[in-house]
């Protein structure tokens, strides 16, 4: 038998079939194709001893019709079968939440507003990313955002519109972070100023902080440092957690796979802005988001130290060749390679102490999270001593989550 994590990382790379047993839409969540398109998988919730695992799995790109893993209907449950050993494994398919199809005051559904990925809401708060739109389209080549936007989910979204939207998701679905993200907008234009990534997602934070609560979450192509006060202005209003998408260590494979940003900010934006803010909000506040499968893995383990060495925590995402993107031709990442990788990060972060998997409820289905890993290594004395720690955290950060839950109010003054 695999163990959970294991079980997680082969699904990632080899995808699943669905039988026709199974009534997924129905008893599940609809198969959301929105921001980068990363989501376009049936979400699972895999049992596992120390927390429950949610995992987006691939199932209508063309490797998963070859996956030896199926999903069966058995008696009232789910199970995925191992074709390949006989193997078994229970699991839950998550019903979607009634709230998807319920309109906004404005009469949006708000599933076009946003979705959740596990746990956690994610809202693409601007319109279509501009390397869609420049000359020669330098979009990122995993990328499907461009053709998302304004299709499958709104072209723009309104404040009000992502406020009801959070506020269903955390009085229906318990969410308690709203995580953002926007592409690139003309960050090196001056005149153009208001249309930056992060000053787009500025109102956003402070509606959600005034009147919805929880944790916030940006993430937006990276300013000049002569810009950094950018990100202090967002941590003013409310913001708990920015995430930097690098996603490949190798400048080459950086400059081939997501031109626009090369030619636009370059890969060092990314790791200046990933230093300053992990400085400003102090350790696993911050993430480095890189992608595993199209460069060699020891360039994907430099990218873990980086990461780690700068305090941020290393969001590892198993590439997946999505449907209309440039790369939906490539196959993905063989398991073995993938549990080398992510052993190798659950030892970065046990190496130097980082705090990891605190805030209960956020499970984020789109990667393997840091914690998961553990089961891939050997327990050491050293390694129980983080987990203790760990632990000692999670009981500590529950008042605190409590505060945090609570939204801070005053909008009128703030907007
Ligand atoms: S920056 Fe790249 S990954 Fe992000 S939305 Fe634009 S093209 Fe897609």
């Amino acid at each position: 038998m695999l163990k959970p994590v294991e079980l997680e990382i082969e699904l990632f790379c080899l995808g699943m079939r669905v039988d026709e047993s199974c009534r997924v839409d129905e008893d599940g969540r609809r198969i959301s194709r929105t921001r980068a398109g990363l989501g376009s998988g049936l979400e699972l919730v895999l049992p596992s001893p120390k927390k429950k695992i949610w995992i987006n799995v691939p199932v209508v790109e063309p490797f998963a019709a070859k996956s030896p893993f199926l999903l069966v209907k058995s008696g009232s449950g789910y199970a995925v079968s191992d074709t390949r050993t006989g193997d078994h494994y229970p699991v839950e398919v998550p019903k979607e939440p009634g709230w998807y199809s319920w309109k906004t005051t404005s009469g949006t559904e708000m599933s076009r507003v946003g979705v959740l990925q596990g746990t956690y809401l994610g809202i693409y708060v601007s319109n279509a990313c501009l390397y869609w739109n420049l000359p020669a389209s330098p979009a990122c080549a995993f990328c499907t955002t461009g053709r998302n936007v304004g299709e499958a989910e709104e072209s723009r979204k309104l404040v009000e519109d992502v406020i009801e939207v959070a506020k269903a998701a955390r009085d229906h679905s318990g969410s308690i972070f709203t995580h953002l993200n926007t592409g690139y907008h003309f960050e090196d234009v001056d005149k153009l100023e208001s249309l930056h990534g992060l000053r787009q997602c500025e109102p956003f934070v402070k509606a959600i902080r005034a009147e919805v609560g929880g944790f916030i979450g940006v993430q937006a192509v990276p300013v000049p440092r002569r810009k950094f006060k950018e990100y202090d202005d967002l941590i003013a209003a409310g913001t708990d957690h920015f995430s930097f998408c690098y996603e490949f260590e190798d400048p080459e494979v950086f400059a081939s796979l997501c031109p626009g940003k090369a030619l636009t900010v370059g890969q060092p934006a990314f790791f200046e802005a990933m230093e300053y803010t992990a400085k400003k909000l102090g350790p696993g506040k911050v993430s480095g988001e890189i992608i595993a499968g199209p460069e060699p893995i020891d360039a994907t383990k430099r990218a873990i130290d980086r990461i780690v060495n700068a305090g941020a925590f290393p969001t590892v995402c198993i590439f997946r060749p999505t449907l209309g993107s440039a790369m939906e031709h490539i196959d993905p990442p063989k398991p073995d390679e993938m549990k080398e990788v992510f052993a190798y990060l659950w030892r970065a972060v046990t190496r130097v102490g980082l705090p990891v998997g605190i805030l209960p409820g956020i499970q984020v289905s789109l990667v393997v999270q840091p914690e998961e890993a553990a089961e891939l290594v050997p327990q050491t004395l050293g390694t129980r001593l983080y987990e203790t720690k760990l632990a000692a955290l999670r009981a500590l950060a529950r008042p605190y989550v409590a505060w945090k839950r609570r939204p801070r109010g005053g909008r009128a003054a703030t907007v």
